[in-house]
C-alpha cells in the first residue's frame, strides 16, 4: 500500500512516501533562512512558502520512487496542531489530491506523526509502549496501550524541551535551532563548573518544567561562567530531568519500550542517558525526528485499522489535543 504523507504544520514543508510501513522517499523544504531575520516564524510568509513549494515536493517524492500519482492508495496530511494558515495548505492540498484520484484521505495529528516516526526502523514493535514527544512546541509523555490510543501521562508545565534549548542557545549567543548548537558547544565545556539543579526532582507525577532552567542559564551568564560550561550543564540537567520523568513512568506503568521522538530525540547526550535505563528504545532515523511528511504517512499506516477514511469536510485544527483518554 502506497501512502503519501504531507506536513505543513509550521515552517517546514514535508512530503513523504511510505510503502507498507517502509519509508521510500522523504523531502523537506526548510524555511529557516526565510524566517531567521524576524527572530521567529512569520505565519503569513510560512503559508505562502508552503504554497510555492508543495507541488514540486510531491512530484519529487513520486519521481524518486518511480511511482505514477495514480498508484497512490491513500493521501494523509496533518490536521493540527499548528499555524492555521500553514496547516491549511497541506491539508487542503491532500484533500484535493485524494478527491481527484478518488482515493481515501486520512487526517493525522501532528504528534501522532512524531510518535510513529520512531517506528520507521522498528517495524516489529507493537503497543503497549511509552512515547515521549520532545520537540520545539511539545514535551508530552504518552502511554500507548494500543495502536491509535494515547493516554497523556504528563507534559511540560511551561516551555517545551526544544524551546528551552532554543531560548538558552539564544542567551548564549548561538544560532537557531538551538539544540544542535548547544550540543556542539557542550562538548567543549565542563558541566561541573556551573551549579544548575534538576527541575521537579521530588514530584510524584510525570510533569516537565524547563523555564527555570532557561532563567538559570541567564543567571550563570551574568555571573561570568563560560558559555561552553553553561551549555554543558544545561544539557546535562535537561537530559537528567527527562530521564527521571521517563524512568518514573516506566516503573509506574511497568512498560519497557520507549519511543523518543521530536527534534530533541536527536540529542546524543539524551540518547546515551536513556540507553542506561534498561528500556527498549526506539528513536527516529536521521531526518525523521524533526517535522516531515513521511512520519504522517507512517502514522496513517499504523493506525489504519482504527481510522477509517476521513471526511473531506473535516476542518484543519490549530489547537488539537491528542490524548484519547
Ligand atoms: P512541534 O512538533 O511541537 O510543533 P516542531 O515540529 O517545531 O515542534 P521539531 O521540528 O520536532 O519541533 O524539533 C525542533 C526542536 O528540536 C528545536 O527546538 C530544536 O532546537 C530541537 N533540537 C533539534 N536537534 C536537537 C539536538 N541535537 N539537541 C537538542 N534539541 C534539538
Ligand atoms: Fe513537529
Amino acid at each position: 500500500m502506497w501512502i503519501l504523507g504531507i506536513d505543513t504544520s509550521c515552517d517546514d514543508t514535508g512530503v513523504g512516501l511510505v510503502q507498507d510501513g517502509r519509508v521510500v522517499a522523504n523531502q523537506v523544504a526548510s524555511q529557516t533562512l526565510l524566517h531567521q531575520h524576524y527572530g521567529g516564524v512569520v505565519p503569513e510568509l510560512a503559508s505562502r512558502e508552503h504554497v510555492r513549494v508543495i507541488d514540486g515536493l510531491v512530484e519529487e517524492v513520486l519521481r524518486q520512487a518511480g511511482l505514477g500519482v495514480e498508484k497512490l492508495d491513500l493521501v494523509a496530511a496533518t490536521r493540527g496542531p499548528g499555524l492555521i494558515g500553514a496547516l491549511l495548505v497541506g491539508f487542503t492540498y491532500a484533500k484535493g489530491l485524494a478527491f481527484a484520484l478518488r482515493k481515501p484521505f486520512v487526517a493525522v495529528h501532528h504528534l501522532e506523526g512524531h510518535i510513529y516516526a520512531a517506528l520507521a526502523e522498528h517495524p516489529e514493535v507493537r503497543p503497549p509502549f511509552l512515547a515521549l514527544v520532545a520537540s520545539g512546541g511539545h514535551t508530552h509523555l504518552f502511554e500507548v496501550p494500543a495502536w491509535g490510543v494515547y493516554r497523556l501521562l504528563g507534559a511540560t508545565l511551561d516551555d517545551a524541551a526544544g524551546e528551552a534549548f532554543d531560548k538558552s542557545a539564544r542567551l548564549l549567543g548561538l544560532g537557531y535551532p538551538g539544540g544542535p548548537e548547544i550540543e556542539r558547544l557542550a562538548a567543549q565545556g565542563d558541566p561541573a563548573r556551573v551549579p544548575l539543579s534538576v527541575p521537579l526532582q521530588d514530584q510524584e507525577g510525570f510533569s516537565f518544567s524547563f523555564s527555570g532552567l532557561k532563567t538559570a542559564v541567564a543567571r550563570a551568564l551574568e555571573k561570568g561562567h563560560a558559555p561552553a560550561d553553561i551549555a554543558a550543564r544545561f544539557q546535562e540537567v535537561a537530559v537528567e530531568h527527562i530521564a527521571q520523568v521517563v524512568g518514573r513512568a516506566a516503573r509506574k506503568t511497568g512498560l519497557t519500550t520507549l519511543l523518543v521522538t521530536g527534534g530533541v530525540a536527536q540529542n546524543q547526550a539524551l540518547r546515551a542517558r536513556l540507553q542506561g535505563m534498561g528500556l527498549r528504545l526506539c528513536f527516529p532515523p536521521r531526518g525523521l525526528a524533526t517535522d516531515n511528511g513521511a512520519m504522517i504517512a507512517l502514522a496513517a499506516w499504523h493506525t489504519l485499522g482504527r481510522c477509517s477514511k476521513s471526511n473531506l469536510h473535516l476542518p484543519a485544527a490549530p489547537y488539537l489535543p491528542l490524548a484519547t483518554s
